[in-house]
C-alpha cells in the first residue's frame, strides 16, 4: 500500500489517499461502514496510525485507490510512503454477517406480492457491529407477527447453508442480467459487483458478504418503530442477544408472577388502570385543600406558607402550591414531603408570589444547609432534599432574601 496524496492533515488526524491494489480495506457504502485497522510506514519511518474509516475515492473513480481517515499515533504520513496495513478482520466479518442477513431478511419481506407498495420495501440500511437497522417503506401495518414470521424464514435460510457468490462485471453486462435487483440511479461506477444468494436473490451490491448463509449464525429482530408508511426495523446477528432478552424476560415474569403468554395482557391492563387512576386524580386535584401553616420570615415581614405532608406525591402538590402563591402574591410557599425513612431524600417545592421581586434561581446553590439538589425558575424551585428541620429552612430562606 502506498500514500498517493495527503488530502487533509491536522493535529492527530489526517485523510490520506492510498493505492491499495489488494483492496485490503473495504470502503463505506450502501449502509455498510468502511473498514478500520492500522497502518505503518515501512523501513525507517516511525509513522503509525489507526484507520478509523475507509471511503471510496469518488473523484478519480479508480477502484484501487481509497481515502483513509486516520488517527496518527506517531510520525507523519508522507506522499509516496510505502505502508504495511492490517485490517480489523473481525469487525469486517461481523459487518459482512449483518449485511448478508439484511439481504435475506429484506428479500423475504419484499416477497409475496408483485406490487412493491403491498410489501415492506427496504429503502435504507444502516449496518453496525452490535445492531443494524433497516428503513422500510410500507403502507400497511408492520406487526410483531409479520416480523417474527420473516425472522423465522431468515433463520431457516441461515440453517440451510445457501451459497453466496459475488462477481465483478461491467455495468453493461450487469444491466442485461434477468431479474437483477439494482438501484441504477445510485450506481456511478463502470464496474458492478453482482451478489447472488442461492435461491433468494441476485443484486448489485458493493458491500462485503459471507460466502455461506450459515456463517451469519443467527438472526434476531430486536425492535421496530415508526408508523405507516415509514418504519425502522432493528436486528442483530449475535445469538447472545437472544439469551440476554430471554434472561431479562424471565426476571420480569418472576417479578410480575405470570406466564410469558400473559405478560402483554397484564401490562396492557395495568396501563389502562394507571390511565384511569391518573384521570381520577386529575379530577380530584382541584378539590385538594392543603392545611397551610403561616409563618413570618424573620425581619423581612414576608409570609411563608408551609405544608409538610409525609409521603404525599409532589405531583399532587404543584397545583395547590401554585394556587397558594396566586392567592397571596406577596408571599412565599414551601412544600416539604418527607419519607418515613429518615435517610432518604424527599421532594420539596419553593414558590414565590408574582409581586415579590426575588430571583430564587441561586437558592439551592447558595444555601448548602438545606441539603438540596434541583433547580427551576426565578419564581419556582424544586428538587430533593434531606433537610427535615423547618427552622433550618426558615433561616436559610430569611438569609437568602435579605442578601438578594
Ligand atoms: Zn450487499
Amino acid at each position: 500500500m502506498k500514500i498517493i496524496d495527503i488530502l487533509e492533515i491536522n493535529r492527530g488526524g489526517a485523510k490520506i489517499l492510498v493505492e491499495d491494489s489488494s483492496a485490503l480495506f473495504h470502503p463505506s457504502g450502501g449502509g455498510q461502514p468502511g473498514d478500520t485497522g492500522t497502518i505503518q510506514g515501512v523501513e525507517s519511518s516511525n509513522f503509525r496510525a489507526g484507520v478509523l474509516d475507509t471511503l471510496k475515492n469518488k473523484e478519480l473513480g479508480d477502484s484501487n485507490t481509497f481515502i483513509l481517515d486516520i488517527a496518527i499515533k506517531s510520525g507523519q504520513p508522507e506522499k509516496g510512503m510505502e505502508l504495511t496495513a492490517q485490517v480489523d478482520a473481525a469487525r469486517n466479518r461481523v459487518l459482512s454477517r449483518m449485511h448478508t442477513a439484511q439481504h435475506i431478511f429484506s428479500r423475504i419481506q419484499e416477497a409475496g406480492s408483485d406490487k412493491a407498495s403491498q410489501t415492506p420495501q427496504t429503502t435504507k440500511v444502516n449496518l453496525g457491529t452490535e445492531e443494524s437497522s433497516i428503513s422500510i417503506r410500507y403502507d400497511g401495518n408492520l406487526t410483531w407477527e409479520s416480523l417474527f414470521a420473516a425472522e423465522e424464514k431468515t433463520n431457516e435460510i441461515i440453517a440451510d447453508h445457501r451459497k453466496i457468490t459475488s462477481s465483478v462485471m461491467s455495468r453493461e453486462e450487469a444491466e442485461k442480467l434477468p431479474g437483477l435487483d439494482a438501484k441504477w440511479d445510485r450506481i456511478k461506477d463502470e464496474s458492478v459487483t453482482v451478489v447472488s444468494i442461492e435461491g433468494i436473490d441476485t443484486m448489485a451490491c458493493a458491500g462485503t458478504h459471507v460466502s455461506d448463509s450459515g456463517d451469519i449464525e443467527s438472526f434476531l429482530v430486536t425492535g421496530f418503530n415508526g408508523s405507516a408508511p415509514d418504519w425502522e426495523v432493528r436486528f442483530t446477528v449475535h445469538a447472545s442477544r437472544l439469551t440476554e432478552y430471554g434472561r431479562r424476560m424471565r426476571e420480569l415474569l418472576r417479578e410480575v408472577g405470570c406466564r410469558p403468554d400473559q405478560i402483554r395482557d397484564v401490562f396492557l391492563r395495568q396501563r389502562t388502570e394507571n390511565d384511569a387512576l391518573r384521570t381520577a386524580l386529575d379530577k380530584a386535584r382541584a378539590f385538594i385543600s392543603i392545611p397551610w401553616e403561616e409563618r413570618k420570615i424573620g425581619a423581612t415581614k414576608l409570609t411563608l406558607y408551609i405544608a409538610m405532608i409525609p409521603g404525599m406525591s409532589k405531583d399532587l402538590m404543584t397545583t395547590p402550591a401554585k394556587s397558594c402563591v396566586a392567592e397571596h402574591p406577596d408571599s412565599l410557599c414551601l412544600v416539604l414531603l418527607p419519607e418515613n425513612d429518615i435517610a432518604s431524600p424527599f421532594p420539596f417545592l419553593l414558590l414565590r408570589g408574582a409581586e415579590l421581586n426575588v430571583d430564587l434561581s441561586g437558592f439551592i446553590k447558595k444555601r448548602p444547609e438545606i441539603e438540596a439538589r434541583g433547580g427551576g425558575k426565578p419564581d419556582w424551585q424544586n428538587g430533593v432534599t434531606t433537610q427535615r428541620s423547618l427552622s433550618v429552612w426558615l433561616t436559610a430562606i430569611e438569609s437568602f432574601l435579605s442578601l438578594s
